[in-house]
């Protein structure tokens, strides 16, 4: 493949957005969207209803969404490749980038490849223990299978996604509990609201998972109040984390500049990191909005940046 002038890593908003913009100014875009790594079409494809992207008053599913964003980029002409990005050498202009099966050279590189569910080191949670077999980090993606049904289930964390889940196990589950390690939810007000009034959800204050015990699967959790340090066990057919997020930054091996979580640095107010020649958009680069607008925000300007770059180049040709 000849030298290409914008390759994007990443499938969720940041990342189509990048494509459409970049493509509509015929800068021909390479997008890597992501296979084995389980993350085509980002964090939107287990979500819901959305209910706070413009332009969708009655909301929109997330994997619509998707849907619609990546048919608009290919509309105008991005090259998709159903790969995951193995490693970028940074330290050559054009950058390789090298996917599962595809290595493209790139005048410029959009990094967009978003963040993932963090998880709890907690006894009978991890590989080979009940992982999986009722203990899950995301409640969208799994909550509908049959061992979750009828049962009393269990999410730990205080923020919007914690309410979220909580809120879609109530389709499933006999009651939902909510357990959080403080006495104040970090949620938004408008959802807290929505789980706090939810008659089938309790939320257990001050309070940690300490173990998860089972047969097959899930059949109980181990609670600590932590104020009292009292332990109970309670019987439970799920455990859910939603605990926040980890940036997929992992693949950069060091060589651009990361904040101490481990996210992508860009100068303040553009999407440039600390490589010239190498943009990151969208939660990759960002833990403090985290949504879906404004990932497709930063996307845009990327390729804005890009952009003007290439034009500045091409003009000190002429
Ligand atoms: P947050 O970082 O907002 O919340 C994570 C929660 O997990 C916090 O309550 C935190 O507790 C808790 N937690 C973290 N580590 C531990 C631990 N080791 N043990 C126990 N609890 C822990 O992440 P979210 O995923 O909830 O939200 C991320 C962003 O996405 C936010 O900006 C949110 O607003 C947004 N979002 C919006 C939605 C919507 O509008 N529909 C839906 C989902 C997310 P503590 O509070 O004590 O720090």
């Amino acid at each position: 493949m000849a030298t290409k002038k914008v390759v994007i890593i990443g499938s969720g908003p940041a990342a189509y957005t990048a494509a459409v913009y970049s493509a509509r100014a015929m800068l021909e875009p390479v997008l890597f969207e992501g296979f084995m790594s389980g993350t085509a079409g980002g964090q939107l494809m287990s979500t819901t209803d959305v209910e706070n992207y413009p332009g969708f008053p009655e909301s929109v599913t997330g994997p619509e969404l998707m849907d619609r964003m990546q048919r608009q980029a290919k509309r105008f002409g991005t090259t998709i490749l159903a790969e995951d990005v193995q490693s970028i050498n940074c330290s050559m202009r054009p950058f390789k980038v090298t996917g599962s099966s595809t290595e493209v050279f790139a005048h410029s590189v959009i990094i967009a490849t978003g963040a993932m569910a963090r998880r709890l080191d907690i006894k009978g949670a991890r590989d080979g223990e009940f992982w999986q077999k009722g203990v899950s980090a995301c409640a969208v993606c799994d909550g509908a299978i049959p061992i979750f049904r009828n049962k009393d289930l269990y999410i730990i964390g205080g923020g919007d996604s914690a309410m979220e889940e909580a809120l879609y196990l109530t389709r499933y589950a006999s009651r939902v509990f909510i357990v959080h390690r403080r006495d104040a939810l970090r949620a938004s007000k408008i959802m807290a609201d929505r789980a706090l009034h939810h008659p089938k959800i309790t939320v257990l204050w001050d309070s940690v998972v300490e173990e998860v015990s089972g047969d097959k699967v899930v059949t109980s959790v181990s609670i600590k109040h932590l104020k009292s340090g009292e332990v109970s066990v309670h019987p439970a057919g799920g455990l859910f984390f939603a605990v926040g997020h980890e940036p997929n930054t992992t693949f950069l091996q060091g060589q651009l500049a990361l904040d101490a979580n481990g996210y992508i640095q860009v100068v303040p107010g553009t999407c440039r990191t600390s490589v010239v020649g190498i943009y990151a958009a969208g939660d990759v680069q960002d833990h403090v909005y985290r949504q879906a607008i404004t990932a497709a925000g930063s996307g845009c300007m990327a390729a804005l940046e890009i952009e003007r770059e290439l034009s500045a180049l091409e003009s000190q040709k002429v």
